[in-house]
């Protein structure tokens, strides 16, 4: 029986993740439950894996679930609350799938006891990649991507020496604006931003597709994952996104892991890795798909790509600006503050006005972070 404790476990990866674990009762067993503010989803989800430990990060909320829970659990509020349950709750997995630059400090707690980490929570890696990769390696902590292209990579690798690598090819599937004209994107509304024409996710991250960040963030995530130089990961746009990404070796040969789109997939490899088990989930009908087509990427039109690359050139606390600038910009985006062209606006002043130092230890990350957040809330469009 593994224990499982997921952060984030209303959104969409942590709904996945207790759709896998209610297939397979016997060998899953979950202690820890968390959500940001969806107190009605989450009680439901005590009643049915009655969690040790459940954490509402609204405070307020948490009060009223508490009043409302009369079994023996633990419910706690805020990140500290989020850090007590990572640090004391028995688990032998921690699914982290919180939104955003919040995964870090939790997802670091978890590294610290060495436990294995389903990590979902790509901002963690962007914003913190050299410290949190050095301290899984430090505290033989295995991390074990989640997010579906890292994951296809991941699978693509086992067996394989790294030197045999020529590079990493990730999909994309170019996101709702893919054959929207560059000059009508500045007009395109949230809601139509929202449309997502392959994964139904949480509003963050389905804007972050339609930017194209998402891909950036994801290269700059693969970069740490696979300790692999910039110039060996590339991005295709492959809009059926049944290829979920693909290796290149020495030899010119290239692996690939495919299905049509289905979270659950990834989900459960982190989950039972190294062992795969069978399941219902979907069936993949090559017939039915018919063709894969595969495209460049455009990087003058979906400019979050670039700006992907050079911080990631740059180094140090560029890609911890490049991700906290986009968060708030988003974040205004979606208020209907701003619009869709005025995130990269945002995210471009930051990067070019917000003085650059390394980053390695976790005090400054988290003082940038901040002051990347104040510094984007205060432009003025
Ligand atoms: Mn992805």
């Amino acid at each position: 029986m593994k224990k499982i404790a997921i952060l984030g476990s209303t959104g969409s990866i942590g709904v996945n993740t207790l759709n896998v674990i209610r297939k397979f009762p016997k060998l899953f067993d979950v202690e820890v439950l968390c959500t940001n503010t969806n107190i009605e989803l989450l009680e439901k989800q005590i009643e049915e894996f009655e969690p040790r430990y459940a954490v509402v990060n609204n405070q307020e909320l948490s009060e009223i679930l508490k009043k409302k829970i009369n079994k023996n659990i633990c419910v706690l509020s805020k990140q500290d609350g989020m850090l007590e349950a990572v640090r004391n709750a028995d688990y032998d997995i921690l699914i982290a799938a919180m939104v955003g630059f919040s995964g870090l400090l939790p997802t670091i707690e978890s590294i610290k006891r060495s436990k294995k980490i389903g990590l979902a929570n790509k901002e963690t890696l962007v914003s913190a990649g050299e410290l949190v990769i050095e301290l899984a390696r430090k505290y033989k902590s295995e991390i074990i991507p989640i997010d579906s292209e890292h994951s296809a990579i991941f699978q693509c690798l086992v067996g394989e020496k790294n030197e045999s690598i020529e590079k990493i090819i990730l999909t994309a599937s170019g996101g709702p604006f893919l054959n929207t004209p560059i000059e009508e994107l500045s007009n395109v509304t949230v809601d139509e931003a929202l449309k997502h024409p392959k994964w139904a996710m949480g509003s963050k991250i389905t804007i972050d597709s339609a930017t194209m960040m998402n891909k950036g963030l994801e290269v700059i995530e693969a970069y740490h994952l696979f300790n692999l130089p910039l110039n060996k990961i590339d991005i295709v746009i492959h809009p059926e996104s049944v290829i979920h990404s693909m290796v290149k070796f020495n030899d010119g040969s290239i692996k690939a892991q495919l299905s049509i789109p289905d979270m659950r997939i990834p989900i459960q490899y982190a989950l039972t890795y190294p062992d795969r088990l069978p399941n219902d989930f979907i069936q993949t009908d090559f017939a039915e798909i018919g063709s894969l087509t595969f495209l460049e990427a455009d990087r003058n039109k979906f400019g979050c790509l670039q700006l992907a690359y050079n911080a990631l050139q740059e180094g140090g606390l560029k890609p911890c600006i490049l991700n906290a600038a986009n968060e708030v910009a988003v974040n205004k985006f979606l208020k209907k503050e701003i619009k869709f062209t005025q995130i990269i606006h945002l995210i471009n002043e930051a990067m070019n006005k917000i003085n650059n130092s390394s980053a390695s230890d976790l005090e400054q990350i988290l003082q940038c972070d901040c002051k990347t957040r104040e510094f984007v809330n205060n432009i003025k469009i």
